[in-house]
């Protein structure tokens, strides 16, 4: 019998690798996604992959209790990957009560639904290195003290800790996946390495002339989606339910992986680039560098994916959009 997973946020980016990626591992797999009146919108990123008619989507919302538990009733999932959330950081300032409905209350709301109809499925959240926030470690480890600094990372922050919560007091097989940021052609493009990617594209087809960025001196340890999805699946395999940090270990600037995109497109930054006061944000999470020590160790898991093989995908990837 195939394997049956649940996936809150198919259409996302991650969504969609994680559903291409258990297809390929032979499992049966079901999408819950927001109704929309633009479906075909929606599921774009599954079409980009070509899997939009393998995946079962199911209508649902995290806010929507009682279309949970009848969704884990319907599916009866072995595996459930809660990866829905309101996941930009800086709309969270301006929408800090949907995100802390959705991305922090909402992920109650699944693992109740997990509970009351599925105990025995394995579950894993998506957590985020922005928990880690004000660094209190120079390298970010499972032990490492949070120090959430958007209304984004502090409900992240309370989903972690329900997960835990979950696992220690009603023996859910739970895991957190405490990820760093990560990238794609699919990333959304409100995103700083899509937004870069997207506009050197434009700029090379010569429909734009500038790029505008906030703070360019801050730090994140970037990886590639696909990788990053293969470890949310491997700590599900795992018997004993745990948190994992996973990081690629190098830590860049965002003037330096915007270099990566204009230098690949053989433009100079310098005639384009502009620095712009209103995109810097009311705090800032100015470094972040993550130690994948204990997933290497426990399930092997290492990235395959180079900051520059991406961006150079990613800038790839938009001028054949923009061309089509
Ligand atoms: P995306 O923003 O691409 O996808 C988010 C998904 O959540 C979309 O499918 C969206 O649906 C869905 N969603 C939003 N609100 C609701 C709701 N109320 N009910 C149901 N679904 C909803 O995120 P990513 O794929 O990049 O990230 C996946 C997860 O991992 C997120 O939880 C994110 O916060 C977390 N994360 C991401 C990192 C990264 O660098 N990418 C790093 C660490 C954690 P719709 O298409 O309708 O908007
Ligand atoms: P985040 O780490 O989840 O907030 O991912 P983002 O890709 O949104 O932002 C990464 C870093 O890039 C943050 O430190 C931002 O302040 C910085 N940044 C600088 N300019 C921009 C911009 O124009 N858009 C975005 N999204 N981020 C920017």
């Amino acid at each position: 019998m195939a394997k049956r997973a649940l996936i809150t946020g198919v259409t996302g980016q991650d969504g969609a690798y994680l559903a291409e990626l258990l297809l390929q591992n032979g499992y049966e797999v079901h999408g819950l996604a927001r109704r929309s009146s633009s479906s075909d919108v929606n599921l774009s990123r599954l079409q980009w992959l070509g899997i939009e008619r393998e995946v079962q989507i199911v209508d649902g919302n995290l806010l929507d209790l009682s279309g949970l538990i009848r969704t884990m009733r319907d599916v009866k999932p072995d595996e459930v990957y809660n990866l829905a959330a309101q996941s930009f950081v800086k709309s969270s300032w301006q929408q800090p009560i949907l995100t802390g409905q959705v991305t922090g209350l909402g992920v109650t709301n699944v693992l109740e639904a997990v509970r009351l109809e599925s105990p025995g499925a394995r579950f894993y959240q998506a957590s985020s290195s922005e928990m880690y926030g004000l660094i209190q470690e120079p390298m970010q480890s499972e032990t490492t003290p949070f120090y959430p600094r958007s209304p984004y990372a502090v409900a992240k922050l309370y989903a972690h800790w329900l997960t835990v919560n979950y696992r220690e007091s009603f023996g859910v097989h739970a895991s957190s996946g405490i990820l760093f940021n990560h990238e794609s052609p699919l990333r959304g493009i409100e995103f700083v390495t899509r937004k870069v990617t997207d506009c050197v594209a434009r700029i090379k087809l010569g429909r734009a002339t500038e790029l505008r960025l906030g703070n360019i001196d801050a730090k994140r340890d970037w990886g590639h989606s696909k990788d990053y999805v293969r470890a949310m699946w491997l700590m599900l395999q795992q018997d004993v339910p745990d948190d994992y940090v996973i990081a690629t270990g190098r830590t860049t600037t965002v003037r330096d992986m915007c270099a990566i995109a204009f230098k690949h497109a053989g433009l100079d930054m310098d005639k384009h680039l502009i620095i712009d006061p209103a995109l810097f944000r009311p705090a800032e999470v100015d470094i972040l560098l993550g130690d994948a020590t204990k997933a290497r160790q426990k399930f092997g898991w290492e990235p395959k994916i180079t900051l520059e093989d991406m961006i150079v995908e990613m800038v790839e990837a938009d001028l054949k959009r923009l061309k089509k």
